[in-house]
């Protein structure tokens, strides 16, 4: 009788406790939106498991007294996906999830986990854990592995049985991380409609473009009720933009520009000066083009400090309420952000044990001065 009263009290306090739970993020949430005017973001890649308690040092012990407020993590495949351990996905679980979001909250930053939807779904020949596991999604299965050109294989827009799994692993994401947003990347899609996949050739690329990004959307912010954020990259006409094929699109996708909500949030990435583009853009015109467009933008800046204040400065001019403020991405810096708390901490890196490591350090130092210089033009926090 005792098990069966206990049974009953579980089953009926669970379903409390996770109110409770849940309530409480949303009254996070909103205090945070209350209390946070400007954006000044941190993009880091996920820690291992054995790396978590080095991030929390970074977040307590730097970042948080540095200012910085969000925190986008990606996580990609990197966590132990519980909906499908078919992906056999190595990284954090849930339970170290909360962990890092409770840390975040408790210094006041948002944590927004990333998951890179439709590209990057290789790096060069080593395809991610997604397309090793279902090859039947890559877009360009003709393309042998070990083919030197290719940059990062990409899921097939139109493979109809995709979005069931991608769909999981966000929503696995979001309860892990009690996330209020999720950021899908989608940012270097270059095979996207390729003429081999018999059901993208001859679609338009933008109208494919646009079908992902809306079907994401209709997912995260319809079904789930949180923001969206993704890299805006494919969503700018390379012709007219002058950032070159990178930072903006040669393929057609900028067509979907027209044809996809209005709120998401728009992670626009320059790295460089603006006279470094091959078009020689005047400033970095995007920033604008998205605000007048009807997004909210967060441009986002590397490791070059005189580009990040060039950019800071770019989004104060004709800046409307729809400006977030900035964000740092963490690029080559290695899972955790552990290169970075030595950067930010003392700068003391050991011995570079080879062109690699001297190579990670520099970037790190790159990544630390750019946060220091960024923040500095954006002057004190506004309330
Ligand atoms: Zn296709």
């Amino acid at each position: 009788m005792k098990r069966v009263l206990l049974a009953a009290v579980c089953v009926f306090a669970l379903p409390i406790f996770a109110a409770a739970a849940e309530s409480s993020g949303t009254a996070w949430s909103q205090k945070w939106r209350a209390e946070n005017r400007q954006w000044r973001a941190y993009h880091l890649t996920s820690p291992s498991g054995e790396k978590l308690p080095l991030t929390k040092t970074l977040i307590a012990d730097v970042l948080a007294p540095m200012g910085i407020n969000v925190l986008i993590v990606e996580v990609d495949y990197g966590f132990e996906f519980v909906s499908h351990p078919e992906l056999e996905g190595r990284g954090l679980n849930k339970r170290q999830a909360r962990e890092l979001t409770d840390v975040c909250r408790q210094h006041g930053i948002r944590l927004i986990p990333l998951m890179n939807c439709l590209g990057h779904q290789s790096w060069g020949a080593r395809p991610g854990a997604l397309l090793r596991k279902y090859p039947q999604f890559d877009e360009t299965p003709h393309i042998p592995l070990d083919d030197k050109k290719i940059y990062c294989r990409e899921w097939c827009p139109s493979h109809p049985d995709i979005h069931k799994i991608v769909f999981d692993l966000l929503d696995e994401l979001i309860d892990a991380f009690d996330a209020d947003a999720m950021h899908v990347g989608m940012d270097e899609v270059f095979l996207i409609g390729d003429k081999h996949c018999p059901r993208c050739k001859g679609k338009d690329v933008g109208e494919l473009f646009a079908k992902v990004v809306n079907e994401l959307h209709g997912h995260l912010v319809g079904k789930r009720g949180v923001e969206m954020l993704m890299w805006s990259d494919r969503l700018l006409d390379a012709a007219a933009m002058g950032y070159g094929k990178w930072e903006s699109s040669a393929t057609g996708s900028h067509r979907a520009i027209d044809r996809v909500p209005k709120d998401i949030i728009m992670c626009d990435w320059h790295y460089e000066l603006p006279h470094q583009y091959p078009g020689k853009p005047n400033g970095y015109p995007s920033v604008r083009f998205f605000q007048e467009k009807g997004f909210r933008v967060l441009p986002a800046t590397w490791r070059k400090p005189e580009a990040a204040v060039a950019l800071v400065r770019a989004s104060r001019e004709g800046a409307t309420d729809k400006m977030l403020g900035i964000l740092f991405t963490g690029w080559s810096n290695g899972p955790g952000g552990e290169g970075l708390l030595r950067a930010l901490r003392d700068g003391d890196f050991e011995k570079a044990a080879d062109a690699k490591a001297v190579k990670r350090a520099e970037t790190a130092r790159g990544i630390a001065a750019a946060i220091k210089a960024g923040l500095k033009e954006l002057g004190p926090r506004a309330r």
